[in-house]
């Protein structure tokens, strides 16, 4: 019987989480091996598919889902598997590249805060308002007690965002720094990938360290009771799908979200 991935990998509240001590290949409460995962991984997905349109007929609450990682951690390819089959009218998907002039000159939650999700919807976030206290912090590119200051403001905003009826879930995808090289030398040798391979990707490896201590520092800072971080093993793709599939499909259960009923004096009518 598999284990509550859900429980296993949020990070508490006020926890002194240390990424070092999970195991980016860590599969031992998967539904089986990869075959039998997989089709796991076929079952909720199809779950997946009939509650998102229940949110999206119901149109009263909406899902947030945060997706971070280290360059290669499979983002694109996470986001691909749990998500096909959804109705793309319900789902919105939004990366958060480098910023841009006119986003520079806001705060920093202004461009995160529009892309948020309206009631009946599923938003994805790939890469997020996150990245103002990752690679902001690796680099940086702003000074330490702004850093510690956007701690608060985030939380501060996604508590306002769970209140006014977002459930709000983050993942982290966790790879090993040998599964980044392997994946990195695969972007370079497949056709297929090469569109991916950025030469700088290189030099963020380099500051692998520094990167894994500032997503320590941000997932202890904002895991809340209403915003909780997971962090997902990542090396096995299959595994990291079937977790990922897990936990949201329990969040949109817990939702319950409903079809709304008739209106008044539909019940009985009958089209002739
Ligand atoms: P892939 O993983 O497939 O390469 P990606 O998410 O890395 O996709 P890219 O266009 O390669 O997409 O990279 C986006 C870059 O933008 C990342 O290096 C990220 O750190 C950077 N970025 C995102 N938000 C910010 C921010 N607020 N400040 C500075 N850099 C940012
Ligand atoms: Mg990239």
């Amino acid at each position: 019987m598999p284990s509550d991935p859900t429980a296993r990998w949020r990070v508490p509240e006020g926890a002194r989480l240390t990424l070092a001590k999970i195991d980016p290949r860590a599969a031992d409460d998967a539904p089986g091996d990869k075959a039998a995962t997989k089709a796991a991984s076929d079952t909720l997905r199809a779950e997946l598919v009939e509650l998102q349109a229940r949110l999206y007929a119901e149109s009263r609450q909406s899902l947030l889902v945060v997706l971070q990682a280290m360059d290669t951690g499979g983002k694109d390819g996470a986001i691909r598997n749990v998500f096909s089959g959804v109705n793309p009218q319900g789902v919105t998907v939004t990366s958060f590249k480098r910023p841009t002039e006119e986003e520079l000159a806001h705060d920093f939650l202004w461009r995160v805060h529009r892309a948020a999700p309206e009631q009946g919807r599923i938003a994805v976030f790939n890469r997020s308002h996150y990245e103002d206290v990752l690679v902001v912090k690796v680099h940086g590119l702003a000074p330490p007690e702004v850093i510690q200051g956007r701690y608060e403001h985030i939380r501060g905003f996604e508590a306002s965002l769970a209140a006014a009826g977002t459930r709000i879930v983050k993942l982290y995808l966790h790879i090993s720094e040998e599964e980044q090289a392997a994946r990195l030398q695969s972007r370079l040798d497949d056709p297929a990938k090469h569109w991916k391979f950025e030469a700088g990707d290189l030099e963020e490896r380099k500051r692998w360290p520094d990167y894994q201590q500032a997503f320590q520092d941000a997932l202890r800072a904002t895991s809340t009771a209403r915003a909780p971080w997971y962090v997902i093993p990542a090396d096995r793709k299959w595994y990291r799908d079937w977790a990922v599939l897990t936990i949201l499909t329990r969040a949109l259960r817990d939702m319950d979200p409903r079809f709304p009923p008739p209106a008044d004096g539909l019940e009985d009518v009958v089209i002739r």
